[in-house]
């Protein structure tokens, strides 16, 4: 048994594959790895930029009643240069006209029997967005590692860039091992249970980056395993294979692996749930043997697994942790082990235990937002004591 840390190092700094890069439409990008740096094409604003709508003027006149001279809406291009005692109604986002210093919002004018303008109120700032005031044309926009969001898209899209370089996704195949599962669909037999481990890791997998492909069920059965395993090696940079890995006589994934040409580099880590994880490295792929217990195995993927996932992407994620105080004490009577304690957060910002009987209870992780990690060691949590609270 090898402690957490030791074992997400050996992990972390596996010489993975780095996945090679392919340029894809924008519009598709969402949750990608940007691979090249993304350059603007343009100055934004590209104009002086009315902030308001009202009337473009020049500030050393507000003192004085102004004649209109012309009308920008937004999306013309104004004619006429502001000259003194002179403005241009103007609305938002529309060209402010050349020789105008300042918009003065409508709210603060009124319009003198004559047609002439008086401001009325005191004018704050210029109400104008500078031209290039926020990018300049080629200045990067969108750094390498960077993991494609939403605002993202609409930075690509205000600079003209249609078209990104990202990091290809890893393909991920996945094997439930165990003679006692059905799939989700199928009703179990009074000794079965369902597949639910397989479901999650496809959609842990699609989250982190990668795309899973999917196996089925290994029955406990040796030289079914292992063509399974084989092929899976064969056809993925990463394969993730749950259950039979812990001491039954029936687990055979330990000498299936083997069998494979899988070198196993740990197979066994100090962390409660999720004892009984592997990691290995084969000619052509990554191995994971994570535990056949569904909450073991999603916290094992999202502790391990997806850190790599990540690093074959180039990309520059952190998972989301907080410093909050504990609602509620914590204790517990081994300490040779790290614990992962699922939390939620409650309403007044505490780190709250959920209930939770063990690494089968699946349930119990609907309600969890993140996990406190209990050191080796350490055997309680005072209430109140301020812990670091990592999301899963
Ligand atoms: P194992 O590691 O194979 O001994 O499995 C440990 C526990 O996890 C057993 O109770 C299994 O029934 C359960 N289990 C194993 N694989 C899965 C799976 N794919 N989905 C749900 N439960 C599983
Ligand atoms: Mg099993």
């Amino acid at each position: 048994m090898i402690p957490f840390e030791k074992a997400l190092e050996i992990v972390t700094e596996t010489d993975c594959r780095r996945m090679g890069t392919e340029k894809i439409p924008f519009t598709e990008s969402l949750n990608r790895v940007i691979s090249v740096p993304v350059f603007s094409d343009t100055d934004l604003p590209p104009y002086d930029k009315a902030a308001m709508d009202g009337f473009a003027a020049r500030k050393s006149d507000l003192g004085n009643d102004l004649d209109i001279i012309e009308t920008i809406p937004a999306g013309y291009t104004p004619l006429k240069k502001t000259g003194v005692n002179q403005c241009s109604r103007i609305m938002t986002g529309a060209v402010v006209p050349e020789g105008a210093d300042c918009v003065v919002e409508v709210e603060l004018t009124e319009q003198l029997p004559s047609g002439r303008i008086r401001v009325t109120g005191a004018v704050r700032g210029s109400n104008i967005s500078f031209r290039a005031e926020d990018i300049k044309k080629g200045d990067v926009v969108l750094n390498p590692g960077k993991i494609i969001r939403p605002q993202d898209i609409g930075i690509m899209a205000a600079t003209g860039q249609t078209r990104v370089e990202v990091s290809k996704k890893p393909w991920i195949g996945i094997i439930s091992t165990g003679s006692e599962l059905v799939e989700p669909g199928e009703n179990p037999s009074p000794s079965g249970i369902r597949n639910s481990n397989s479901y999650q890791l496809i959609h842990q997998v699609s989250l982190a980056g990668g795309v899973a492909r999917y196996y089925g069920i290994a029955k406990d059965d040796e030289a079914l395993t292992f063509s399974m395993v084989e092929q899976a090696l064969s056809e993925n940079d990463m394969v993730l294979i749950t259950g039979g890995v812990s001491m039954g006589d029936f687990d055979f994934v330990p000498s299936v692996l083997e069998k494979a040409g899988v070198k196993i580099l740990f197979s066994s880590v100090a962390v409660k749930p999720g004892k009984p994880t592997t990691f290995g490295i084969h000619e052509n792929a990554i191995l994971f043997g994570l535990p056949g217990n569904p909450v073991s195995a999603f916290m094992l993927f999202e502790l391990m697994v997806r850190p790599l996932i990540c690093k074959m992407l180039g990309s520059d994620w952190k998972p989301l942790t907080l410093n909050l105080p504990m609602k509620e004490g914590f204790s517990r009577k081994y300490t040779e082990r790290m614990t992962l304690i699922p939390v939620s957060i409650t309403p007044d910002g505490m780190a709250l235990p959920v209930e939770y009987h063990g690494s089968g209870h699946l349930t119990a992780l609907a309600n969890t937002w993140g996990i406190v990690m209990l050191p080796v060691g350490a055997r309680t949590i005072e209430k109140g004591e301020l812990v670091s609270v990592r999301q899963i």
